[in-house]
């Protein structure tokens, strides 16, 4: 067997080399940051069978341009004439019908609820530790409007098969003591997990050291070489490495390493913060606070907030406003919690690699018959993680791939 270069060690990356070194392949893991923090460590640790409707959803160009010049909006577009970001923006509109959003809905929730097996069976091997628990989601309102729309969805999930369960005030008080009188009840998601996203990173990486796999951190990929249509060589700007297979797993600048290699694989950073509260909150279910689009996750020893998603291209620049957005829903949701100003001080942001029609791109290219794209996969690349590295090392291993990989082609928009 070859070496198996890959691009990017996210959770796409790393959960790729998982199960490709569990098959026996020799594995460099390529980062041009040293895989210690980043979005696949700041983000909300989510694994979602109930995030089976596409962020493309229709309204949501709408909404953008009306929230366009609102800095502190949930979603926040920048202003910008740039190319890229205007045919990605045309093919996300073009993207966000009724059908579509419908058509996608069968394959997210099957990714879904198989890389949650993936992670359960992951957890009951002990290959590494980590947080992981099954307590579900509550996605909780403070209005009307927003109970209406929950609840429809909902009724949505039931008749998908999901486990869902409606709350009104009194029930969710006796479920989640804390939320406050404003909080008119949730729905609860009982199919969906968490996960501490930083822990797992950390232990995956040492456990791939241990298991033989390189790591090659801090060198940043900027090119290839080919012969015909197989890549022999990556070359970053430290060193080259030969290899028989390369894995594509750049996250959000997963676009301008693809064009550079003459393929086009449209996507955006949708920029995301969160912080992270070291005191006792209370706070024992991760719970989506709908109206603010703002995530509450319980992890290993703290609290995380998160939230926003903003377009304004791959750069890791910090918000205030944005921030104290997050922040000061938090306060409205909950009896007597305040995120203070070092907490607050202390967010981070990360890049969702957001696709136009919100499916991730998975699969082999035409140009380049050694080359697999494992990226796209904007709100839900952590949960994503374990089925996206199985479907790599089938696609490697060439044995059948246990998804139907046609919607994620990643040459779709070609
Ligand atoms: C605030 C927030 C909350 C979120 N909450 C959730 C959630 O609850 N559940 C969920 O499922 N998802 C969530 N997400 C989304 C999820 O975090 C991402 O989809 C996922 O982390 C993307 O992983 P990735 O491996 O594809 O990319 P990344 O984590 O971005 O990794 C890509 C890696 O490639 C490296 N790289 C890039 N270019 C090069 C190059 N040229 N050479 C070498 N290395 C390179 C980068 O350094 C990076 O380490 C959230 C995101 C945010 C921002």
């Amino acid at each position: 067997m070859g070496k198996i270069i890959i691009i990017g060690g996210g959770i796409s990356g790393l959960c790729s080399a998982y199960y490709l070194v569990k098959e026996g392949h020799q594995v460099t893991v390529i980062d041009r940051g040293g895989i210690s923090g980043g979005t696949s460590f700041i983000n909300a640790g989510y694994i979602t069978p109930s995030h089976f409707m596409s962020i493309a959803a229709p309204g949501m160009i709408t909404k953008g341009l009306k929230w366009m010049f609102d800095s502190t909006s949930p979603l926040y577009i920048k202003p910008r004439l740039e190319i890229d970001f205007i045919k990605w923006a045309w093919l996300f509109k073009k993207s966000a019908t009724s059908k579509r959003v419908a058509a996608s809905v069968g394959i997210l929730k099957e990714l879904n609820l198989k890389s949650r097996d993936l992670y359960d069976q992951m957890f009951a091997s002990s290959d590494f530790d980590f947080h992981y628990e099954r307590k579900g989601l509550l996605m909780v309102y403070t209005s009307h409007k927003g109970e209406e729309e929950e609840r429809a969805l909902a009724n949505r999930a039931v008749n998908e098969g999901l486990e869902v369960k409606c709350l009104n005030k009194e029930d969710l008080k006796i479920t989640q003591p804390g939320f406050s009188d404003d909080v008119l009840g949730a729905v609860h998601y009982e199919c969906d997990g968490h996960i501490t996203p930083d822990q797992f990173m950390v232990n995956l990486k040492k456990w791939l050291i241990e298991k033989g796999a390189d790591f090659q951190l801090h060198q940043e990929v900027v090119d290839v070489v080919a012969s015909g249509n197989k890549i022999t060589e990556v070359k970053t700007d430290k060193d080259s490495y030969l290899c028989s297979d390369v894995v594509l797993a750049a996250g959000s600048w997963t676009f301008s390493l693809a064009k550079k290699l003459g393929i086009y694989i449209p996507i955006q950073g949708g920029k995301g913060y969160s912080m992270d509260v070291k005191r006792e909150t209370y706070i024992s279910l991760p719970a989506i606070l709908t109206e603010a689009k703002v995530a509450v996750t319980p992890m290993n020893g703290f609290t995380r907030f998160a939230g926003t998603m903003e377009f304004s291209g791959n750069n890791n620049y910090i918000r205030k406003e944005r921030v104290n957005a997050i922040a000061d829903a938090v306060h409205k949701y909950y009896n007597n919690l305040e995120i203070n100003r070092e907490e607050r001080n202390s967010a981070l942001s990360g890049l969702r690699p957001v696709s136009p029609d919100g499916l991730p791109y998975i699969g082999k290219t035409s140009k380049y018959n050694n080359l697999t794209i494992a990226s796209g996969h904007a709100m839900m690349g952590f949960s994503l993680g374990p089925i996206t590295g199985k479907l790599v090392q089938e696609l490697i291993s060439a044995e059948k791939p246990s998804v139907n990989l046609t919607p994620l082609d990643p040459e779709r928009f070609k």
